[in-house]
């Protein structure tokens, strides 16, 4: 499989469009769930306000970190 491949395909669309959705890690996506009950909740990354779905902001908390911070994280992880 070309999983490094995939990623870096992402990670250039991403950096080309900031809108781009990509292709992994979005299953739980709360704007993809309909009917879930969205949170405002600030990225403990970047700062930014983000909506969540409450379970995760209630899960989270104060460590909640957005997608866009979480993937750039995974990605530096890898990089190490
Ligand atoms: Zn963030």
């Amino acid at each position: 499989m070309s999983q490094k491949k995939d990623r870096e395909r992402f990670l250039a669309l991403r950096h080309q469009n900031p809108d781009y959705k990509g292709f992994r890690g979005y299953e739980n996506d709360p704007s993809k769930t309909g009917n879930t009950p969205l949170v405002a909740v600030n990225c403990s990354v970047c700062g930014k306000k983000r909506n969540v779905a409450v379970g995760i902001a209630e899960e989270k908390g104060d460590n909640y970190v957005c997608i866009t911070c979480e993937a750039e994280r995974e990605s530096a992880a890898s990089k190490a």
